[in-house]
């Protein structure tokens, strides 16, 4: 089998190999635990879901880290707001993201790394960049990685920092900002007073980590220096992910991930999500609704990961009604278990090492259920071993 899978480094489809023969190590940017998650955040976790199921099928052992984000800006303006501990809130947000990963039958990560776990890890790297004279600590004590010394820095959002606005010279504390932006970023935030609670005393002086300087460090302790693959949505292309690169090559000295992997937008209505247009949906929302949280799976295959796709009631009610259309044609396969089908699984691996096509590969399913010539058995067969990689969870029906 040859995968070939979309490495937004290069921009370019690649074959896909990885560093060790037959391993995959995988790190995937995790939520950030202060609220429920969107269905463009499950938008994300499926495809890094079937990527998984997909490496696993054709033979690799994978090693899956992935955080969970439980200090950063957005944490601490909640914790502010809602008088609650940082713990109490993150806690929460981490076990309802659990139950809704459940429901979605997302097969568990190896590790979720909590990054306030890790504190000690990032202030090593933090200190290497210092020594190395990548950072710099400012009058306040805070320390910023500086990107005009690194000379690949834009390497992954493909631009350069000459071709940028000369003030690139400037100095950001805050994690989210715009390619237009780019400017030095903090490693290590000094306590302020809005910061309340919520800081580590560190050889670093009091304060607390930059949200890009936790993924490098978890990433690093899980999966080593270089691992193959790193994961997550386009909108932490810039800036996490081009930071995270720097630091850690910069620290290192050597490749971070090999391959990236980035999942387009999900739009609802044709529009962005957001709370103010009233278009922004949480899976219970979708439950409330009446659709299954698989319905909602089954309907993401129906576009290409790497394609931007759009959200309605109306097509995700159409995967409702294909899902129980499934459901029950396979039960009533009764109960005998044939073989799997070689014709439909060259086919399903074909398309499925085309960048994860998942749209072909669905199609294979209804072509099974229709065939006369199969028995029931080798379709039964055939659809097990095809829903490893779906997870629509048909074994458990
Ligand atoms: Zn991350």
């Amino acid at each position: 089998m040859t995968l070939i899978i979309k490495n937004s480094l290069s921009s370019e489809k690649e074959v896909f190999k990885p560093i060790n023969e037959g391993e995959v190590g995988l790190y995937t940017c995790g939520p950030t635990v202060y609220n429920h998650l969107h269905i463009g955040n499950w938008r994300a976790y499926v495809f890094t879901d079937l990527l998984k199921r997909y490496l696993k099928y054709s033979g690799y052992d994978v090693l899956h880290v992935m955080n969970i984000t439980d200090v950063e800006d957005k944490i601490i303006l909640a914790v502010i707001e809602q008088h609650r501990s940082l713990k109490e809130l993150t806690e929460f947000y981490t076990e309802e993201f659990f139950k809704d990963r459940d429901a979605l039958n997302i097969i568990p990560a190896n590790f979720y790394t909590k990054a306030t776990d890790y504190i000690n890890e990032m202030v090593s790297l933090i200190k290497k960049l210092l020594e190395k004279g990548y950072a710099y600590r400012t009058s306040d004590g805070s320390v910023y990685f500086d990107i005009n010394k690194d000379k690949e820095y834009g390497k992954l959002s493909h631009f350069k920092l000459s071709d940028l606005k000369e003030d690139a010279k400037g100095r950001l504390k805050k994690d989210e900002y715009e390619k237009e932006n780019a400017q030095d970023f903090a490693l290590w935030k000094a306590w302020v007073e809005e910061d309340g609670s919520v800081f580590w005393e560190t050889d670093l002086g009091k304060g607390r980590p930059g949200w890009h300087i936790e993924c490098s460090a978890m990433s690093m302790n899980k999966l080593g220096e270089s691992f193959d693959i790193h994961t997550g949505g386009v909108d932490n292309i810039f800036p996490h992910h081009e930071n995270e690169i720097a630091q850690s090559e910069c620290a290192t000295g050597k490749m971070f991930a090999k391959y990236f992997m980035h999942n387009e937008h999900l739009l609802v209505d044709g529009k962005k999500m957001s709370k103010s247009l009233g278009n922004f949906y949480t899976l219970e929302d979708l439950i409330n609704k009446g659709i299954d949280p698989i319905a909602f799976r089954l309907w993401l295959y129906t576009s290409n990961y790497s394609t931007r796709t759009n959200f309605t009631f109306e097509a995700v009610n159409g995967a409702q009604t294909a899902l129980e259309r499934l459901r029950k044609a396979y039960l009533d396969l009764g109960n005998d278990i044939g073989t799997v089908n070689t014709g439909y699984k060259t086919r399903l691996i074909e398309y499925m090492d085309d960048n994860l096509n998942t749209a072909r590969a669905l199609s294979l399913v209804w072509e099974i259920l229709k065939n006369k010539e199969l028995s029931p058995a080798e379709k039964k067969a055939t659809l097990l071993d095809f829903d490893k990689i779906f997870g629509f969870g048909l074994d458990s029906l």
